[in-house]
């Protein structure tokens, strides 16, 4: 190991840095941040730098450097551009035993900067010995990925009730508690802004801990649900919070939109379960009041449990019916959105939603057959917006059919989509008139989306259509 990584209290200690440029201007901000008493040593400064000395944050010495600026220092930056005054700066803090960082030196340095991740109070520092930078920061941004934004939040979270749980519990159920927060309800709660339901269910888990006897270490005593959009079908589209209830869950419970690659996230040792319904004919493989039960048995059990659904779950995904029979069973719960079809497969084929000029509004209708006679197709049918039809495939002409006689005109773009996101994703583009007909030749089958509007014009064929070797070739230009 050729540097030790440690983090500095410098809370009121004094802090110099001498030059007074963009990069110094960069160091201010962190050493303020921690809190150090900042001089600034530089006959010129930064905008930054004056702003903040006129704030009262630093003080700046307009002075050529001498070694009796680092009197007192705890510790001390160059970042003059000058060789020799950073060599100048690097031998008096050495003699003065002050820690030195010389920008872009390792020579000079005594300590280097990392990179980091500030979740404050939790901080990751990535280092790199000075030899390779920007592999520290592609380190930095991966590890920025994985960490939840709210992540700082529960540390507190967790500081602030420490003393509490040290009253209640011994040493051993402490950390078994602890561990229990960290993967459990309270986390997650947390992470989704939710500090009344995180308290609940922190309050919850210590009433348990404190009643059983048997210190069980690893999962949460109090089961609960996650409804969680699971997106198009790309497992990049998933968001980060469905990746990381996903490494939580116990039992995974998805339907026939969620593919293989997506499952592939969960956790490895997590139960899956197929809980797939068939598609057109409405026949129900597994009827919904059995995948409430699934849940709330599950989640009775003290598992984790992922509902896993495609798109986002309260968009056509009976979600609602879902949560509402959590709720009147007394289930924890939490809904994580997904992408939903029509913006994965907007995206997929190069359309945009809404364009000034041509689409004020979008609309998502459902097509299927037990919902479309309630619909206003004359309101469907009507000029300058985008409708979006999930489930239509099987009742394509149906559907034409309907906004033609509702005086949508014969000429309107219209796209279908198919598998939108995924690899084998399709795209058939025509007018409202023959769709139906190019729809059926390209033998089109679930899941597919139908999109109608002018907007579809604007579709990048780039987008719709695979690039082929040639194309690539055109594509690039020669240097
Ligand atoms: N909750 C989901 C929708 C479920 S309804 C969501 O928000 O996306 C199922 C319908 O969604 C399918 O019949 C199809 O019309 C559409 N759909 C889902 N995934 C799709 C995909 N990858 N490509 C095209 N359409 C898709």
């Amino acid at each position: 190991m050729e540097y030790l990584p440690v983090f500095l209290q410098l809370r009121a200690a004094r802090a110099v840095i001498v030059g007074g440029g963009r990069i110094a201007a960069r160091k201010a901000d962190l050493l303020i941040r921690a809190g150090a008493r900042l001089t600034v040593v530089a006959p010129r400064l930064h905008e930054d730098l004056c702003s903040r000395a006129a704030a009262g944050e630093l003080t700046h010495l307009p002075e050529r450097f001498v070694p009796a600026h680092l009197d007192g220092a705890t510790i001390a930056v160059a970042a003059t551009g000058l060789r020799d005054v950073n060599i100048a700066v690097s031998d008096a803090a050495r003699e003065r035993g002050v820690p030195i960082n010389v920008v872009d030196d390792a020579s000079l340095s005594s300590f280097i900067f990392p990179a980091i991740i500030d979740r404050s109070p939790v901080i990751v520092a990535v280092g790199s010995a000075g030899q390779a930078p920007v592999l520290a920061r592609w380190v930095r941004e991966r590890i920025e990925a994985i960490l939840p934004a709210g992540l700082g939040a529960l540390a507190r979270f967790m500081g602030e009730r420490r003393l509490k749980v040290q009253r209640a519990l011994g040493p051993a159920a402490r950390r078994a508690f602890w561990e229990r927060i960290v993967r459990g309800n309270t986390a997650a709660h947390l992470l989704a802004a939710d500090a009344p339901a995180a308290q609940r269910a922190f309050e919850a888990e210590l009433l348990v801990s404190q009643l059983t006897t048997s210190v069980a270490t690893g999962g949460s005593a109090l089961g609960e649900v996650y409804l969680i959009g699971a997106g198009p079908g790309d497992p990049d589209l998933l968001t980060l919070r469905a990746l990381q209830l996903l490494q939580q869950a116990d039992v995974v419970l998805h339907d026939r939109l969620v593919p293989p690659a997506v499952l592939e996230r969960a956790r490895r040792e997590a139960r899956r379960i197929f809980v797939g319904k068939g598609h057109g004919d409405g026949a129900e493989r597994t009827a919904q009041e059995e995948i409430h039960e699934l849940m709330i048995r599950f989640a009775r059990q003290g598992l984790k449990v992922a509902r896993l659904k495609g798109g986002d779950p309260f968009v056509f995904g009976r979600g609602g019916e879902e949560v509402e029979a959590l709720a009147r069973h007394g289930i924890p719960h939490l809904v994580v959105p997904g992408i939903t079809a029509a913006l994965g497969a907007a995206a997929g084929a190069g359309i945009p939603l809404t364009q000034r000029g041509l689409a004020q509004s979008v609309t998502f209708v459902t097509g299927h057959p037990s919902e479309d006679d309630s619909l206003d197709w004359r309101t469907l049918a009507c000029a300058q917006q985008t409708v979006v039809f999930y489930m239509g495939v099987g009742k394509l002409a149906s559907i034409v059919a309907r906004l033609r006689a509702a005086g949508a005109v014969d000429t309107l773009p219209a796209a279908l989509i198919e598998r939108a996101t995924l690899p084998e994703q399709r795209v058939v583009r025509g007018t409202l008139a023959e769709i139906a007909d190019l729809g059926a030749r390209a033998g089109l089958s679930p899941p597919a989306l139908l999109i109608v509007g002018e907007v579809v014009a604007l579709a990048t064929d780039a987008a719709a259509e695979p690039v082929s070797p040639e194309t690539a070739a055109d594509l690039i230009q020669p240097i």
